[in-house]
């Protein structure tokens, strides 16, 4: 036992002299040191078709099935394990099927018994059920953890914080904190709302202040033995409140959870009061909400996120893309976040399965950013956040107006419009 370790030792040692010999460009390549233990040491060639930053939610998806692809893949990340941090927690239906279509549903966390059947919609005095299909509650974390554990499985995930990518049109370069660094034909940036990059990719970011959402999240159970008398619950702000969105109870397994949509302000008095009284502001906020549900108390930590509009440029890139948040932030009063994670993991697929793995450096950019299927999905997503805090911030006439022209049956006629179908570039 002993000899083989120090033989696999001087084996080791062997490669990483013979890779540090091998400088292209002035920058050193070196193998894979032991503090990746998802890597193989031994792989000679640290160079890959695809590298992915970021195992969170798009860029797990993204690793797992270009590899499935036949491509060779690594994807860094700075943390061992997601943590738990405040991200989407319900999955809407085309969510469901573009996971299930990826045949990865069987790694949403919770399992599948987890489905919601109806949901109370109450306004005021009127209520109304409202059956679902393929809705379901998800542990954001979790689910993106059981990614990860399959990425380890195919020795795909290596925890390094990435600070320095190079990107020419020959491919990129991604540099680990060590100074070492993979190449890559693509590298797919994938860092969510994270500031990391932005500087060494050259980013900028068109952005809206004025656009922006804080979202409030905790655990609810109720005060007596009794059960909840439903199974999801959204309730709206009976009277005008300006910025106060919506609230919406839904069960993530066994625990029942809120969600809290504003345009508040983070520092404002408002969202100030909702973090450290949220029971009473709630009571005031939504009357007649402990009345129709039983009373009920706080049984978690309330999260609080808040994030602004923004879109990055990213013209001047070569051969890296940005998907999810790392290109577009997203309101989460609007649920399309996770849509637009799986736009931009169906977009980017359809470009690597077409293409030859020679042919992806350079990769026309346009290609992906332009697809029409994704900037529907981008703009869609941007024109929601627009009106979510539109019509819970401004009562005026053109308001109401827009609230005529926003009905289903208007949105389909000016989708059409907008976006010839047979063109998908
Ligand atoms: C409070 C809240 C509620 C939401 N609710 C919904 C909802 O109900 N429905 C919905 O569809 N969407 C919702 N969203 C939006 C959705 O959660 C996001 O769009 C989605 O999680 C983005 O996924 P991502 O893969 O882009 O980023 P993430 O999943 O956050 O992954 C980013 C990863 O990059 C890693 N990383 C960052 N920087 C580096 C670096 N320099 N080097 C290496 N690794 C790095 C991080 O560690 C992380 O693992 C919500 C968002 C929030 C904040």
């Amino acid at each position: 036992m002993s000899s083989n370790l120090s033989q696999s030792n001087a084996l080791d040692a062997f490669l990483i002299e013979v890779t540090k010999r091998n400088v292209t460009g002035g920058i050193a390549f070196l193998l894979p040191t032991n503090h990746h233990p998802q890597v193989n040491c031994r792989a000679l060639d640290n160079n890959f078709d695809v590298i992915v930053i970021g195992a969170g939610f798009c860029g797990s998806i993204i690793a797992l099935k270009a590899a499935e692809l036949g491509l060779s893949v690594r994807i860094l990340d700075g943390q061992e394990d997601y943590p738990d941090e405040f991200r989407a927690e319900k999955l809407e239906p085309d969510q469901f099927e573009a996971l299930e279509d990826l045949g990865l549903i069987d790694l949403v966390r919770p399992r599948a018994e987890n489905f919601i059947a109806e949901v109370h919609a109450l306004k005021g005095k009127r209520e109304k059920i409202i059956p679902c299909h393929k809705h379901r509650g998800m542990d954001y974390s979790a689910t993106v953890n059981s990614f990860r554990k399959e990425l380890r499985e195919q020795e795909l995930l290596v925890i390094e914080k990435i600070e320095q990518v190079h990107d020419t049109p020959a491919g990129c370069e991604v540099v680990l904190p060590d100074g070492s660094s993979f190449r890559g034909k693509l590298c797919v940036v994938a860092t969510g709302v994270s500031k990391g990059l932005r500087k060494s990719l050259g980013l900028q970011m068109h952005a809206r202040n004025a656009l922006i959402s804080t979202t409030f999240g905790f655990d609810i159970e109720p005060a007596s033995d009794e059960h909840f008398p439903f199974q999801a619950f959204n309730v709206y702000p009976e009277r005008f409140t300006s910025g106060l969105q919506y609230l919406t109870f839904f069960p993530i397994g066994d625990r029942m959870r809120c969600n809290l949509f504003t345009c508040w302000k983070p520092g404002g008095i408002k969202a100030k009061r909702l973090r450290t009284e949220t029971l009473a502001e709630l009571r005031a906020r939504f009357p007649g909400l402990v009345e129709r549900i039983g009373p009920f108390r706080i049984s978690s930590k309330v999260q609080v996120f808040t994030t602004h509009y923004y879109r990055q440029s990213v013209s001047h890139l070569n051969s890296v893309v940005l998907v999810g948040d790392a290109y577009q932030s997203v309101s989460p009063a609007t649920g399309v976040g996770l849509s637009k994670c799986l736009s931009d993991v169906q977009s980017l697929l359809g470009l690597l399965q077409d293409k030859s793995a020679s042919s992806l450096a350079g990769m026309d950019n346009d290609a992906f950013y332009l697809k029409t299927t994704k900037r529907r999905v981008d703009d869609n997503a941007l024109q929601r956040w627009r009106w979510a805090n539109e019509s819970s911030t401004s009562r005026s006439f053109m308001t109401v107006l827009k609230s005529v022209k926003r009905t289903p049956a208007a949105l389909w006629v000016r989708q059409l419009i907008t976006y010839p179908q047979s063109v998908d570039n």
